[in-house]
């Protein structure tokens, strides 16, 4: 099949759709993009690109991040990851507070707000700089050796991340966060500043399609490690709408509140897309449409 066609194919389909859905607003960088814009991105297996729209635009990938800050905590961080964080589905949104307090101060998983602050935490206790790591290793495995955190972003995300903090500090009382609050929320607000295009984050992505293998043949991390995250993904990556992703899309995947999410379909392809209206889950609208008419006309799916 002509995955290029079909994506050029997709993004016409849907032209009339662009704009649909709210874009996040708790932010002045984000709430002023246009929210018309629509890319999507693939990248097989074996290397080969496709995109269609403005898959070469940067944009933030927000929690999209939290894949990378699990993969370096995958990487580093030994015994007590899965002791200080859990592996189930929310069912509540991103930033519940409700829900932490109710579980001790242990975030049910890595992918919402909780969790990825528990993660951070434990990749700043083992890396001289968990910032610089993260963004070499996206760079690494984008090819985008420009790719940068937009400071503006980080600096509102701090200015305005109350309820972050209100997390951190909570985590910190109940003993589960062990390392300054305050340097553990900038390192998770920097990751969730970068800025990478669809087909940067699509290539970023392609270990999770690879059993961890990057393009280059580097080992990001063992096949088992990767078929754990991509469970994580699929039971976790959409906030409190994953039942319906995978019912519609059937991948595993990461959205963020810019508007991108990641999927991918191991042993075949990664796939991006972006789109910065968001629906009432907080996932991309025309991203989540875009990816059901992707594994509709495929016919593959993890499933
Ligand atoms: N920076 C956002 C936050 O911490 C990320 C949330 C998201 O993309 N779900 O609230």
């Amino acid at each position: 099949m002509d995955l290029g066609a079909l994506l050029r194919e997709i993004v016409q389909e849907l032209e009339a759709e662009r704009g649909c859905g709210e874009v996040a607003r708790y932010i002045p960088p984000l709430a002023r993009v246009d929210p018309r814009q629509f890319g999507m991105a693939l990248v097989e297996c074996d290397g080969t690109c496709h995109v269609a729209g403005d898959a070469m635009t940067r944009f933030s990938i927000q929690s999209i991040s939290k894949v990378f800050s699990l993969t370096l905590a995958m990487q580093h961080v030994r015994d007590d990851l899965w002791l200080r964080v859990g592996r189930e589905p929310s069912g509540t949104r991103f930033n519940s507070l409700v829900q932490l307090e109710h579980e001790r101060g242990i975030p049910r998983n890595p992918f919402i707000n909780a969790g990825a602050l528990v993660v951070t935490d434990m990749i700043l206790e083992c890396l001289a700089d968990a910032k610089q790591t993260l963004l070499d290793l996206v760079r690494q495995l984008s090819g985008a050796m420009d790719a940068a955190f937009a400071e503006d972003v980080a600096q509102e995300e701090a200015a305005t991340g109350h309820i972050n903090r209100a997390m951190a500090w909570f985590m910190k009382g109940l003993g589960n966060l062990k390392g300054d609050p305050d340097a553990v929320l900038d390192a998770y607000f920097h990751h969730c500043s970068l800025s990478l295009s669809c087909l940067e984050l699509a290539r970023a992505g392609l270990y999770l399609a690879r059993r961890g293998n990057a393009l280059d043949g580097t080992c990001v991390l063992s096949p088992r490690a990767t078929q754990r995250i991509n469970a994580m993904m699929l039971t976790c990556g959409a906030y409190d709408a994953v039942g319906d992703f995978a019912y519609r899309v059937g991948l595993p995947a990461k959205s963020g509140v810019g508007g991108g999410i990641l999927a991918v379909l191991p042993g075949h392809y990664s796939v991006c897309v972006w789109s910065p209206g968001l629906d009432a889950a907080g996932n991309s609208m025309l991203g989540i449409r875009a990816l059901e008419r992707l594994t509709e006309r495929t016919g593959l799916s993890v499933f």
